[in-house]
């Protein structure tokens, strides 16, 4: 039986509140605990267990971080019910319809009552990079990017403004906190901020955080709170140590005597506080409720070797404030984690590819292996040298092609056939067609903006002189497109056909990205429609593969690469952790608070309690940066991470490759030094 294989924290867990006959309506329930302990299992142990007491899984709203995660839980689940209830019981067709993560489900519920708050349905989403562009607009049209002293960049508005937003904060007190060098502009924000808002309410465009906030204005509607709140008799939700307040507000307007409601999560593993996460929604679970939650830990590690434990222990032991408590594991093994210390880059990456290839030929296929950094572009030379010995592998949410031009274009189109108040949609497409500049897109817009029917006055305006024929079949595909006749995801082959003359006349590599395009049209397949393609492809975009040909093959083996980030609640057999250096974890990018250094500490602990066998940390003696500093791209020297000092180092094979290198090491160092120096003569006359 799959309550069996539980040790008796995770099964009071599981059953909690389901032993009363009957009664599927338990109180509200938190488990803390740290890595590796269960915590996800417990987790889908428990949604399968509500399943075959008789809770209805359609009312059941299950939320994760990504959803990766949440396609994994709901194959969990699925496994274990249909062991438990047989493949023919019928439950697990429409299983789970409502588990993604927080911001996708926000814009399902959003959807289906836009009518009550005011909100048309067919709003289009922001990524990151459209909502600078809005705020750009914005700034622009205030005449603050013309001041004399430096008004922030796009880039910084939208980070306080977010902040803001998502913390619940009062904008003086973050930029004191985290913005202190803006704090001079507090007034002008207040009036770009209230102008970005109005911007976007007049286009029916939400960004990624309005998904939040809307959704917790929403539900502070007391009616409309009870009405969603009704729909599911469960809520579940996996690293609540990841959500900020908005998240945690929203949670108690849809069950504010918490009944149903159950979050697990791990204060060691908190990594999002750039985007407000904060370890106090966990903290102060409990006490939101009379009578208070009730509380499960869970001590025992059952995914990493004992020596591997030991080591993320001692990691985290160092932090200066943490609450759960440390693990054991009756996992033993020999072998400890290594720290490799290698020359650079290029030697980290024929490292890794030796490694990887050599536990191939062990036995340990490549999808139990993955590599790990702290930024996306730290990868660059290892894929370099994976590619080059035709090594497959897969980067967790880095398809790239996302970015490039063209299939900017074709998205721009869906999105603004979808809405044709879209400005910066809009803005983008009109510039496709020859003839149309910035000022003619912006008077078109403009005009169509005016119009209660956009597209009706798009199509009644005459063509701009040079557009000509170009523009009519701009007009007629978004009308074709807007009665959504053609269908999804046939619509996506119309637009298509309409940009392919452009990306002829655009581009002179028009083939190599043609390929791109039929790729989206692959990947569009897997969406049921227009919405949901567009909604998750922006919120959480697909992972890229080595051979860029959209999602493998379920039966083909290839190596895994992925942020820390990305790598959450995830394991493989054997885990490399490249540049494990300082400058890189932590990141010399953010300020250097300490809040900011504690996270840095964290991740790097969320890093090592992905390994299950093995573990190496590879530490690179120099790596390049990318333009972060005043000098530009440069090669710098490395030492090793300080979260790793040496009384850490007893808890490591601490080695060199390739072998016998390293131990000339300190000719080596008199070497790098003489370089150093100089790359700062050279600097002198820069
Ligand atoms: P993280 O903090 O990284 O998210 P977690 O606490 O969610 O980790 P899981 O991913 O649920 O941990 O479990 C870690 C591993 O331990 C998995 O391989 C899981 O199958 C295994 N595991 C969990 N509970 C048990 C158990 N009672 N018996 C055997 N294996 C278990
Ligand atoms: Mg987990």
């Amino acid at each position: 039986m799959y309550l069996e294989k539980l040790n008796p924290q995770q099964r009071m867990a599981v059953e909690h509140g389901t032993l009363a006959s009957g009664s599927h309506v338990a109180g509200p329930l938190l488990v803390i605990a740290g890595a590796g302990s269960g915590k996800t299992n417990t987790l889908a142990h428990r949604v399968a267990h509500l399943i075959v007491k008789g809770a209805d899984p359609r009312r059941i709203l299950l939320m994760t971080f990504s959803r990766r995660a949440a396609g994994e839980m709901a194959r969990r689940v699925e496994r274990i019910c249909t062991q438990v209830l047989g493949s023919n019981s019928g439950i697990m067709a429409d299983a789970l319809a409502w588990s993604g993560t927080f911001h996708g489900i926000g814009a399902r519920l959003l959807r289906d009552y836009a009518e009550q708050i005011g909100v048309d349905p067919a709003f289009t989403i922001h990524d990151r990079e459209d909502s600078a562009d809005l705020m750009n607009l914005v700034r622009h049209e205030l005449g603050f990017s013309k001041m004399e002293s430096r008004f922030p960049t796009k880039g910084t508005c939208l980070a306080i403004y977010s902040r803001a937003v998502n913390s619940e904060t009062e904008l003086p007190l973050i930029l004191r906190d985290a913005f202190p060098w803006c704090a001079a502009w507090e007034k002008q924000l207040r009036e770009l901020f209230a102008a970005y808002v109005g911007a976007k309410q007049n286009q029916n465009v939400l960004d990624y955080d309005d998904l939040l906030l809307y959704w917790s204005q929403m539900v502070a509607e007391p009616m409309i709170a009870e009405d969603i709140g009704g729909r599911f008799d469960h809520v579940l939700v996996d690293e609540y140590q990841d959500t900020n307040r908005l998240q945690a507000s929203i949670l108690l307007a849809l069950k504010p005597e918490g009944q149903g409601l159950t979050v697990v999560g791990d204060d060691a593993q908190s990594i999002y506080s750039f985007r407000a996460a904060t370890v106090r929604n966990i903290l102060d679970f409990p006490a939101l409720f009379t009578p208070a939650a009730s509380i499960v830990t869970l001590d025992r590690n059952y995914r990493s070797t004992q020596p591997i434990l030991a080591a993320a222990n001692a990691v985290i032991d160092l932090a200066s404030e943490r609450f759960t408590k440390n693990l054991w594991t009756e996992r033993q093994s020999g072998e400890r984690p290594r720290l490799v210390t290698v020359r650079d880059e290029a030697d980290q990456a024929r490292y890794v590819a030796d490694k990887v290839l050599e536990n191939r030929e062990e036995g340990t296929r490549l999808k139990s292996q993955a590599v790990l950094f702290r930024a996306s572009h730290h990868s660059g030379a290892l894929e370099i040298e994976l590619t080059r010995r035709n090594i497959p592998f897969v980067k967790f949410g880095g398809l790239k092609f996302l970015d490039s031009a063209h299939v900017k274009d074709m998205l721009a189109a869906l999105r603004f056939a979808l809405n044709p108040r879209d400005r910066v949609a809009g803005f983008r497409l009109m510039q496709i067609l020859p003839g149309v500049g910035p000022s003619t897109a912006q008077r078109a817009l403009d005009q169509m903006a005016e119009d209660p029917n956009p597209l009706q006055a798009l199509a009644a305006m005459s063509a701009p002189p040079r557009a000509g024929e170009d523009w009519a079949s701009f007009v007629s595909v978004m009308q074709e497109l807007k009665t959504g006749k053609a269908g999804w995801p046939a619509e996506i082959g119309l637009v298509r056909e309409w940009y392919q003359p452009h990306l002829e006349r655009l581009h002179e590599d028009a083939a190599t990205r043609q390929a791109d395009l039929l790729q989206l049209e692959q990947i569009a397949g897997g969406y049921p429609s227009r919405e949901r393609f567009l909604t998750e492809l922006t919120l959480d975009p697909p992972d890229a593969t080595s051979d860029q040909a959209g999602v493998p093959l379920l039966d083909e083996d290839y190596l895994i690469l992925s942020t820390i980030h990305s790598a959450k609640g995830q394991e493989w057999t054997k885990v490399f952790m490249l540049n494990v250096v300082d400058g890189c974890i932590p990141s010399d990018l953010g300020v250097g608070t300490s809040a900011e250094i504690e996270e840095e500490r964290r991740l790097l602990y969320v890093a090592m309690t992905r390994a299950r066998d093995n573990l190496d940390l590879v530490v690179p003696q120099r790596f390049f940066t990318h333009g972060q500093n005043a000098q530009g791209d440069r090669h710098v020297y490395a030492s090793r991470t300080r979260f790793i000092p040496a009384t850490l180092l007893q808890f490591f094979e601490v080695c060199g490759w390739p072998q016998g290198k390293s131990e000339n090491a300190s000719a080596q160092q008199a070497r790098q030094i003489r370089i150093d120096v100089g790359a700062r003569m050279r600097g002198m006359w820069r």
